[in-house]
């Protein structure tokens, strides 16, 4: 912008690129010069930051209007969404694990006569539960029958190692773990309760119990599952995530990848990462059936096709690090495939989106696995990670913690029902990354993502990048 001074007035010249709107361009400079004369007549202490750039009408845009997302759910936990569908379609396969396949109600069953049996152990609301099994029916029905009981679970991969372990479960206060005999090297000496499911006594208490639902009531804040991510120091933190957000993000993902009754959803992510969440709980609260497979069995080198193939599987959600190694071939079946966890890349939505819904997710484990979704990208859309989901709201805001206008790069905060409580035992890292929200009610706070978006004209979110050093290494944030 340059300035020529007319003595008793003043003009302005903008040199921009071709692709700037040049009205809004206009507009934000009037707003700011207006605010600037203001300034200076009247409190000439105001900072120049604190000059406000945006109009009025932009302002309401990007902080009301596209955070319009405010929808009222039955505010329903895991369990009773997964007993409901159970109540619907009891007969219906929930499982399907080689040549195993359990109905609805036979995985309700299972689920509860577990969490029964934890409950005599004295397990419930306040309680967490370490779940170290490998991939099939049994880890399914651990994390089930662990909300089940109104505890929260961590996942505990059985191939990490021991000393890893050990410190999740020391640090998120882990009562019981739920494992095998033959479980993880070392499991046996980690401190704590170790349920080995293979263990003849156990097996036979646990069928002992009865399979009916448990009488518990959920409350909205309470901890669903504590997950561990990286740490800006080297130790991980664990994020503790409760059942608050979870209604809002099944509503948002069963509409987007229209999923039913009919539907087949692979069972892809490990559960050490959130993004298996979202796989369990929209497939088994909408009555579609849940494809698990063993880890060897999913390399996308490997078997992956072959099992999508021989399942009919018809969602699947990739990172895409591995679409980018898959053919549209390898994938038939599937009619919703959902690219979440990285980057989207131009190349691979011209390869994926034909004959398919292609939909970019984005989201944090803070925020509840996803704050943003595309709508279903066609080959020439860009690489965008859409608006907030139901019930989320996001800003893009300068250093000041101010909106910054559309087609501006900001930082990406996320506010609303997805919001986790915090980290476990980290107050003072919770304070720096979950900040008071200034365009929310009292109390209210935000998420800092350290992620760099900007706003398009038509209210979509595009993705630039991180602010800080933070990369992906297979899934795991460093
Ligand atoms: P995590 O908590 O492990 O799911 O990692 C969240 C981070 O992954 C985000 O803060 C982003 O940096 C990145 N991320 C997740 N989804 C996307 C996406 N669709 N596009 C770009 N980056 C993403
Ligand atoms: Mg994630």
């Amino acid at each position: 912008v340059s300035v020529e001074d007319r003595e008793s007035q003043f003009g302005l010249t903008v040199d921009a690129v071709g692709s700037v709107d040049g009205q809004a361009l206009c507009r934000l400079l009037h707003t700011s010069l207006d605010n600037l004369v203001t300034a200076l007549e009247g409190h000439s202490d105001t900072p120049l930051t604190a000059v406000d750039i945006l109009p009025e009408a932009e302002r309401h845009q990007l902080l009301t209007e596209w955070n319009d997302t405010a929808t009222e759910l039955p505010g329903r936990s895991a369990p009773e969404m997964f007993q409901a569908q159970v109540a619907r379609t009891p007969d219906a396969v929930a499982l399907v694990y080689g040549d195993v396949e359990l109905s609805y109600a036979e995985v309700a069953a299972k689920a509860n006569q577990l969490a029964r049996y934890l409950q005599g152990l004295g397990i419930g609301h306040g309680s967490v539960v370490g779940v170290c099994l490998p991939r099939g029916v049994d880890l399914l029905v651990a994390l089930l029958a662990v909300l089940n009981t109104g505890a929260a679970y961590v996942p505990l991969d059985p191939e990490y190692p021991a000393d890893r372990l050990e410190f999740m479960l020391s640090d998120s206060g882990a009562q019981v773990i739920v494992g095998r005999s033959d479980g993880a090297p070392g499991l046996s000496s980690l401190t704590g309760r170790v349920v080995e499911l293979d263990d003849t006594e156990v097996a036979r208490a646990v069928a002992a119990e009865r399979a009916t639902p448990l009488e518990i009531t959920f409350e909205a804040g309470g901890l669903a599952y504590v997950i561990y991510t990286s740490g800006s120091t080297g130790q991980p933190k664990g994020v503790a995530v409760s059942h608050t957000g979870v209604a809002s993000l099944v509503a948002a993902q069963a509409e987007r990848f229209a999923v039913d009754s009919a539907s087949r959803m692979l069972q892809f992510a490990s559960v050490s990462f959130d993004a298996s969440v979202t796989e369990v709980l929209v497939a088994l609260s909408c009555g579609a059936m849940l494809v698990l497979a063993d880890a060897q069995e999913l390399l996308p080198g490997a078997g992956l096709a072959d099992v999508v193939a021989r399942c009919q599987v018809t969602h699947v959600k990739l990172p895409p690090a591995v679409l980018a190694v898959l053919a549209p071939e390898d994938l038939v079946s599937v009619s919703t495939l959902v690219s979440a966890g990285e980057a989207l890349s131009a190349d691979l939505v011209e390869r994926w989106a034909p004959g398919r819904r292609f939909i970019n997710v984005y989201g944090p484990t803070e925020t509840t696995v996803c704050a943003t979704m595309s709508t279903p990208l066609a080959p020439g859309d860009g690489v965008g990670i859409g608006a907030p989901i139901v019930n989320a709201r996001v800003y893009v805001l300068d250093g000041s913690l101010r909106p910054v206008p559309v087609g501006v790069a900001g930082e990406l905060y996320v506010a609303g029902a997805g919001l986790a409580r915090g980290y476990v035992g980290r107050p003072g890292l919770t304070g720096e990354r979950f900040v008071a929200c200034p365009f929310g009610g009292a109390g209210e706070r935000m998420y800092r993502t350290g992620d760099v978006v900007r706003w398009s004209a038509g209210g979509q979110l595009e993705y630039l990048g991180r602010a800080d050093d933070q990369v992906k290494i297979r899934g795991f944030r460093i």
